[in-house]
């Protein structure tokens, strides 16, 4: 049985983060969705925020589940016995990143891999930030989130 996870921010989650969340539903037995609760970081969304909206977006996924967590994600994979971490490629520019990342995280925990899934061309250029950008100028946001995220953003905007 082959237990995958898929660590990210999502702040907040968008389209092409579902798009790899259902192929890597299909890929493997079961797939964790991590949410990273990185104190560095100011998110827009807190983190029981965050989870609570992708719950919501993968509810018809019955193999997917969504936690948060803190800490090392190779940590975070052992705890939960899990061996394949996945990632999301948009484009040259995130190569750099998610390489270094998945060569780290290999010299620390030989036995978990990373598999990388190129975005659907339709979702190359969309990312967390582009949308929140896009929720602040009022741009129609359909095309980019799922249909719960956009009252959410729209709420968290309207309180900032
Ligand atoms: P992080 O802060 O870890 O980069 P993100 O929430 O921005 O978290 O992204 C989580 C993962 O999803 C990353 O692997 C990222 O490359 C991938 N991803 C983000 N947006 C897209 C997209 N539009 N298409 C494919 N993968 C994506």
């Amino acid at each position: 049985m082959i237990k995958a996870i898929y660590p990210g921010s999502f702040d907040p989650v968008t389209l092409g983060h579902l798009d790899i969340i259902e192929r890597s539903a299909r890929m493997f037995d079961q797939v964790i969705v991590g949410v990273l609760n990185n104190t560095a970081k100011k998110p827009l969304f807190s983190i029981d925020e965050r989870v609570i909206m992708l719950q919501n977006v993968v509810s018809h996924l019955e193999n997917v589940t969504v936690e948060a967590f803190g800490g090392l994600l190779v940590d975070f994979a052992r705890i939960k016995g899990s061996n394949v971490i996945v990632r999301g490629l948009r484009a040259l520019t995130d190569f750099d990143v998610e390489m270094q990342m998945a060569q780290s995280n290999r010299l620390v925990a030989p036995e978990v891999d990373t598999v990388f899934l190129s975005t659907s061309t339709e979702y190359s250029f969309l990312s967390s930030s582009v949308v929140k950008e896009y929720a602040r100028y009022g741009v129609t946001l359909e095309e980019f989130v799922p249909g719960s995220v956009i009252e959410r953003l729209k709420e968290k905007i309207a309180e900032e």
